[in-house]
């Protein structure tokens, strides 16, 4: 076996003829399969008995970290906690017993909740429609795109094939208008981190389908000058598209459809609060401004006249871009937490969120590099430690503060700055934990100055210590024969 790899597999602790169950004498028919399609050699399984098995994956679950096991400042991500009781109605039999074919009739509480939670996402941002129909924030972004397309495919104007992106942007906006078949441009920053509006001009014709923005960016800067830039856009015959990842800081202050943005999507795996984290699941709703809706995805849900629910095809929709209603869990734990939060609280958790972000920078701007000065809003970055004179990077800093029992902050994005540290403290830390966390990054640019070797070095006391990052992404192992 390959020793990098850390942990038992459960093919060690397996011993032949160990089982771990005793199923009832079989009374049914026996058939067998056919030699042609029947297997040759035995398939490799593991024979373990029920409680070997259940240490093993115990012991596995204890390695991991979760914002149910400690801080997770991960920078664009808003990992705020989980309340529980999201996942007790997510559980709900009547919930978990559905049938996606069930006739509309048959299921017109768990309609009204879709709908529900549509205008809600509406209200907030200050959209006309919603469809919960995305998987997440990127496939958001890609049917987002897809209904700017179809606005100008419908319309006849073919040449629109380009889309603005700034070069501050989530890696997934790029992406998206790539799979999307769009053509990216992209626009710079000024020195604070804002979308350069002289620098956008130029790039404006009537080959640009739309643009792209995040607010706040990815820098955890509120970008000013939306309303120039969205009336710049839409003169160009362009359309304006908001990454909503980031709504979080923005939520019950201010709307993205009272800025100017026409299509736009939210993740409620990191807004709305439920849990997230190594691909999914997730969901990434999005709205259109009015005289979009007939493009959005089918099915569409929708309320008649007389108070009931129907599902509704639309002739001019971009079709459907996932089975059935998405991912109706994620939805059911976000229309449970803005229901027990309530529209008071939402104005409330956006300050916090912004307040904890700026607490934390102003405590430790004297250690730490910040190339961007001024009020942030739910995030900030650091360029690595002021005293770069020890060469300790921030993927050093990083895997330290894992010593220490803190997730790390998001590292080497955005990639305006070389040594980028990204820390999101969202609104449910209390100030006990943010002291902690600042202490220990304290402490940390001290071991940096004193003891570099100690930092470089990092983690000493994770399960596993510095592991080749590249080697990881470039020779995957994900099966056991891969070791053997
Ligand atoms: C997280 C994030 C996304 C992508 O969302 P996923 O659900 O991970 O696909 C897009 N943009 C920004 C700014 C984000 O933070």
């Amino acid at each position: 076996m390959n020793n990098t790899f850390y942990g038992t597999l459960i093919f060690e602790l397996s011993k032949k003829g160990r089982k771990g169950y005793s199923l009832p004498a079989n009374e049914f028919k026996q058939y067998s399969i056919p030699a042609e399609i029947s297997r040759q050699s035995p398939t490799l399984l593991p024979e373990a008995d029920e409680q070997t098995v259940v240490r093993h994956y115990t012991n596995m679950s204890n390695n991991n970290f979760g914002v149910d096991t400690g801080f997770y400042p991960l920078g664009s991500c808003t990992m705020k906690y989980n309340p529980k009781i999201n996942e007790e109605n997510a559980s709900h039999p009547a919930f978990q017993g559905l049938h996606p074919l069930a006739p509309a009739c048959a299921v017109q509480g768990a309609l009204e909740v879709y709908y529900n939670t549509q205008k809600i996402l509406s209200e907030l941002g200050g959209m006309s429609e919603f469809t919960l129909n995305p998987f997440a924030g990127a496939h958001g972004e890609l049917t987002g795109l897809m209904v700017i397309r179809n606005y100008h495919m419908k319309r006849g104007d073919l040449k629109r094939t380009k889309i603005i992106i700034p070069d501050s942007a989530h890696g997934t906006n790029p992406a998206s208008a790539a799979v999307c078949g769009l053509e990216v441009v992209e626009v710079k920053s000024t020195a604070d981190g804002t979308v350069d509006v002289e620098d956008l001009k130029p790039l404006l014709n009537d080959e640009v389908a739309g643009m792209m923005m995040t607010n706040p960016n990815t820098l955890g800067i509120f970008e000013t000058k939306i309303p120039e830039i969205a009336k710049l856009v839409h003169d160009c015959g362009g359309l304006m598209y908001y990454d909503g990842a980031n709504l979080n800081p923005l939520l019950g202050v201010c709307r993205p459809g009272d800025m100017g943005f026409d299509v736009m999507h939210i993740n409620l795996h990191k807004t709305f609060s439920t849990p997230h984290g190594g691909g999914g699941p997730g969901a990434g709703p999005i709205g259109v401004r009015a005289g979009l809706e007939a493009y959005l995805p089918n099915p569409q849900v929708k309320k008649a006249d007389d108070g009931t629910f129907y599902v509704h095809y639309d002739k001019d929709s971009l079709g459907s871009i996932s089975g059935f209603f998405g991912n109706y869990a994620v939805v059911l734990r976000a229309y449970t937490f803005l229901l027990s939060a309530g529209k008071e609280q939402f104005a409330k958790m956006g300050s916090l969120a912004v307040l904890n972000a700026n607490y934390i920078k102003e405590s430790l701007k004297d250690c730490y590099e910040l190339p961007i000065q001024g009020l942030c809003k739910h995030e900030f970055v650091f360029n690595g430690l002021i005293d770069k004179s020890q060469h300790v990077t921030t993927l050093d800093v990083a895997k330290r503060l894992l010593d220490y029992g803190f997730h790390a902050p998001t590292i080497y994005f955005p990639l305006l700055f070389h040594e980028a540290l990204m820390i999101e403290p969202t609104e449910t830390e209390s100030k006990d934990t943010i002291d902690a966390f600042i202490e220990v990054m304290r402490k940390i640019a001290k071991e940096a100055a004193e003891d570099p070797e100690m930092v470089k070095s990092a983690p000493h006391c994770t399960p596993i210590t510095r592991c080749d990052d590249v080697k990881a992404v470039k020779e995957p192992k994900l099966t056991y024969k891969a070791y053997l």
